[in-house]
């Protein structure tokens, strides 16, 4: 059977940070939340375990933290281990130390890491994030685009040699619009559209698709309609071409897959992580195509 990528989003909607910024800042999932969360979760990697698409891919896109969570940390470390897994890839703030890394195969683990600077001193970040590069795991680190934050990602620029530093456009903001952040992100320009998408081709729905809890499939987060569910066997037949039927995609998970765009050949296997393709290894100067016009 042909590939597919699965992003994950379960119960879990609670966070250990305080983000001004964000609605699940200091918010506590009950136990309840957290057992079904965890049932979830195991569940969905059984299923994957045993599933016939090859390669797999999984981005775990939680509402909040879940690397907190120990079963989050397995889930990443047991699927990294399957060998028709090509890429397992979180979104997480490193507030916990990656030491789970050291039980993972890291060549085949993403991880997609943001720095809340008024949450994490910047070395303590850095320091992590270095050991993520290190272990062999694909890392991009990035910070959300406000004014507030420009020294703070220009350092954070400097501290990483060799991994690729995103900034979030807060599109909302037009002083933090305003703000050049081309030096930090060349790919920034991507970022600051809603990308026009009705009708258009986009991967999602067919090689690509939403997970949640109940193993409810959809063609991407952003779409509510759900096509299939991952345990009654009625996955197979949902996966055909779709046209968007949002008027704009302006995410990143989102719009990447959007045909047009052609970012799978700026991103390529970094897709999930955030990693263009021709980002370099230490020492090389990275050459990144640049944004569109007008981005
Ligand atoms: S770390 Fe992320 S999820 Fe947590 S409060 Fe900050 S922005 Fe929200
Ligand atoms: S373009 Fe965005 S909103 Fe539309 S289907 Fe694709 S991912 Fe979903």
């Amino acid at each position: 059977m042909s590939g597919l990528t699965l992003l994950y989003r379960g119960q879990l909607a609670s966070c250990n940070f305080d983000c001004v910024y964000c609605p699940f800042a200091k918010q506590r999932d009950s136990i309840a939340v957290q057992r079904a969360d965890r049932r979830s979760v195991e569940r969905f990697v059984s299923w994957c375990a045993s599933a016939a698409y090859a390669p797999l891919s999984v981005f775990f896109t939680p509402w909040g933290e879940a690397m907190v969570r120990g079963w989050y940390r397995d889930a990443v470390v047991g699927l990294s281990h399957l060998a028709h897994v090509r890429r397992v890839a979180v979104q997480t703030n490193l507030s916990v130390a990656a030491t789970w890394l050291d039980h993972a195969v890291p060549d085949r683990v993403g991880v997609w890491a943001t720095w809340h600077p008024a949450q994490m001193p910047m070395e303590r970040f850095v320091r992590r994030a270095r050991r993520v590069h290190a272990s062999g795991a694909h890392l991009s680190v990035g910070i959300v685009g406000l004014p507030e934050h420009a020294s703070a990602a220009a350092r954070l620029r400097d501290a990483l040699e060799g991994v690729y530093v995103w900034v979030n456009a807060v599109k909302r903001d037009p002083q933090a619009m305003a703000h050049d952040w081309g030096s930090v992100d060349s790919l920034y320009g991507w970022n600051t559209q809603a990308w026009p998408s009705l009708g258009r081709a986009c991967r999602t729905g067919e090689e690509v698709v939403a997970v949640d809890g109940a193993g409810d499939v959809r063609r991407c987060h952003f779409v509510p309609e759900v096509i299939a569910n991952l345990y009654d066997g009625s996955l197979g037949r949902a996966l055909v071409a779709r046209a968007c039927p949002n008027a704009t995609c302006g995410c990143h998970i989102g719009y990447v897959h959007l045909k047009e765009l052609g970012l799978d050949s700026v991103f390529g296997e970094g897709i999930l992580e955030r990693i263009p393709a021709r980002h370099g290894s230490p020492n090389r100067t990275p050459t990144i195509p640049g944004p569109p016009p007008g981005g």
